[in-house]
């Protein structure tokens, strides 16, 4: 029986309301007048239910979906501006005990090459990321009690803090690995993380255990409560997605914004994000494998109706994507993006030889991070270094109401102009300062509190003369 605020998987995503759910929509999908009103309760930006959702998802009527599409690109303004946040992942280790059939770490692959990297290996990738310019990293590891215990993850997370190289320094720690109990999450709250990550995969439950034959990861109800035992064990921040391609995308996009209803009605606070990733090609894994695959024009619509859905929650994509891709749908809500990004255990500070390769998946944009932020320039956006939130205690329902009242974006704007100064001023190729400095010049104007605005000139001033690490 469907409840939201049941703490049990099979009751906050039931089966059957996801099912309902896609029957009322695909019957309603031509329902003018029913999108119409949809659309108008969306101009709100207060979000939409599931069941409205997935009416918009499925509608077919050309002119609304330019409405849809056109309404997402707004709320994104509204929300987010021009600013795109920069991350990179970090690959701390690829041994793992479950079978996931999509992912090459699976225990079964005997031939990949196994790898752990250790404290010493870290503060050389940490600086080698550090030098590239990054600020935010994703911490990724498989799930192996053995190899990678917690205490393991946790002495990873201080050493990556601990690295000051130059003027570099990592920020803000996101962590993406496999659930686990209360008090270890509660010991990464303890440890300063910013973000938990947990990809649910797939919500369909039986497609789930056949995709997860073997391992820890099998049990489904314990992947999918996990998000509830993170926010027990005081982590407020928390990201969610699932993996495109393996189950009906309709299915899965229903059934992330149920678990991003549940998290409201359970723990007041919505997911912080939404990782919105696509099977890609890897190791013994062939994409063509899966029948569920969805095109890119899919793809644009299932990002335009999660942000019309969700206004708040800040959205992400990969280098999984392609360059043409992600120029797609950047605009239609996606607020967060990695850029220089290696999906090797390793691999940031030296490359790895074709024989030792240990990547998750192949990478479809290769472009550096110089590069990726560069054509943010060029696409008239503002990439942001800012990891100002955390650090400011900003998190869980306190950073929710700053956002839904609209007061963030007076800290958003001129962070991203001190962070993206740094940048250009300790690692960017002479073309992207020259176009970069121009792009801050001409958005200070945008700075709507002239005293903020004096504030963010002289800390310019300030970074342009060695002082690092402003913000709001
Ligand atoms: S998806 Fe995660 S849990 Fe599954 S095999 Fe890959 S690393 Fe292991
Ligand atoms: S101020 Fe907060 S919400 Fe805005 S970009 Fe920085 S960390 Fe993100």
């Amino acid at each position: 029986m469907y409840n939201a605020k049941s703490l049990k998987a099979e009751e906050f995503i039931d089966h059957d309301e996801v099912m309902a759910t896609l029957d009322y929509a695909w019957k309603n999908r031509h329902n003018e007048q029913l999108i119409d009103t949809i659309l108008e309760k969306a101009k709100l930006r207060k979000g939409l239910s599931h069941t409205e959702a997935a009416v918009l998802l499925d509608c077919d009527i050309p002119e609304k979906n330019e409405e849809i599409y056109a309404l997402a690109k707004q709320i994104k303004e509204d929300f987010y501006g021009n600013r795109i946040v920069m991350f990179a992942p970090l690959y701390l280790s690829n041994y793992c005990v479950n079978g996931c059939v999509y992912c090459p770490y699976h225990m079964k692959n005997k031939h990949i090459a196994r790898k752990k990297l250790t404290q010493e290996e870290i503060v050389k990738e940490v600086t080698a990321l550090q030098d590239m310019g990054h600020k935010r990293l994703a911490i990724e590891a498989g799930e192996d009690p053995v190899n990678n215990p917690i205490e393991y993850i946790l002495d990873c997370i201080k050493t990556i803090y601990s690295v000051k190289h130059k003027n570099g320094s990592i920020r803000r720690v996101n962590v993406n690995i496999a659930a686990t109990t209360v008090e270890n999450y509660h010991k990464l709250k303890e440890a300063g993380i910013g973000t938990y990550i947990l990809f649910q995969e797939t919500y369909h439950k039986e497609s789930y255990e056949k995709l997860h034959p073997t391992g820890p990861k099998h049990n489904y109800a314990y992947h999918t409560e996990a998000m509830d035992r993170a926010m027990d064990g005081g982590i407020d921040d928390v990201g969610l997605g699932v993996l495109f391609g393996l189950e009906l995308y309709r299915y899965e996009f229903t059934a992330l914004l149920m678990h991003a209803e549940h998290l409201e009605a359970v723990h007041g606070v919505g997911p912080h994000t939404i990782s919105v990733p696509r099977i890609k090609k890897a190791d013994d894994i062939d994409p063509s494998a899966f029948d569920n695959g969805i095109d890119d024009d899919t793809f644009a619509k299932i990002i335009a109706c999660i942000r019309i859905s969700v206004p708040y929650t800040g959205m992400i994509i990969s280098t999984r994507e392609s360059q043409a891709c992600r120029e797609k749908v950047i605009g239609l809500g996606i607020s967060q993006i990695s850029g220089g990004s290696k999906t090797s255990v390793g691999g940031y500070a030296e490359p790895e030889l074709p024989e030792e390769c240990s990547e998750q998946f192949d990478v479809s944009d290769t472009r550096t991070l110089d590069q990726v932020v560069s054509w943010l320039i060029d696409g008239g956006y503002i990439p942001s270094f800012c990891t100002a939130c955390y650090r400011e205690g900003r998190t869980g329902d306190r950073f929710m109401s700053l956002c839904k009242s609209g007061q963030i974006s007076n800290c958003c704007l001129p962070n991203a102009l001190m962070t993206l100064q740094e940048y250009l001023i300790d690692y960017a190729s002479p073309e992207t300062r020259e176009k970069g400095e121009k792009l801050i010049r001409e958005q200070l104007a945008n700075i709507p509190r002239e005293k903020v605005r004096e504030i963010v000139e002289k800390n310019l001033v300030n970074i342009e003369n060695g002082q690092r690490d402003f913000r709001f």
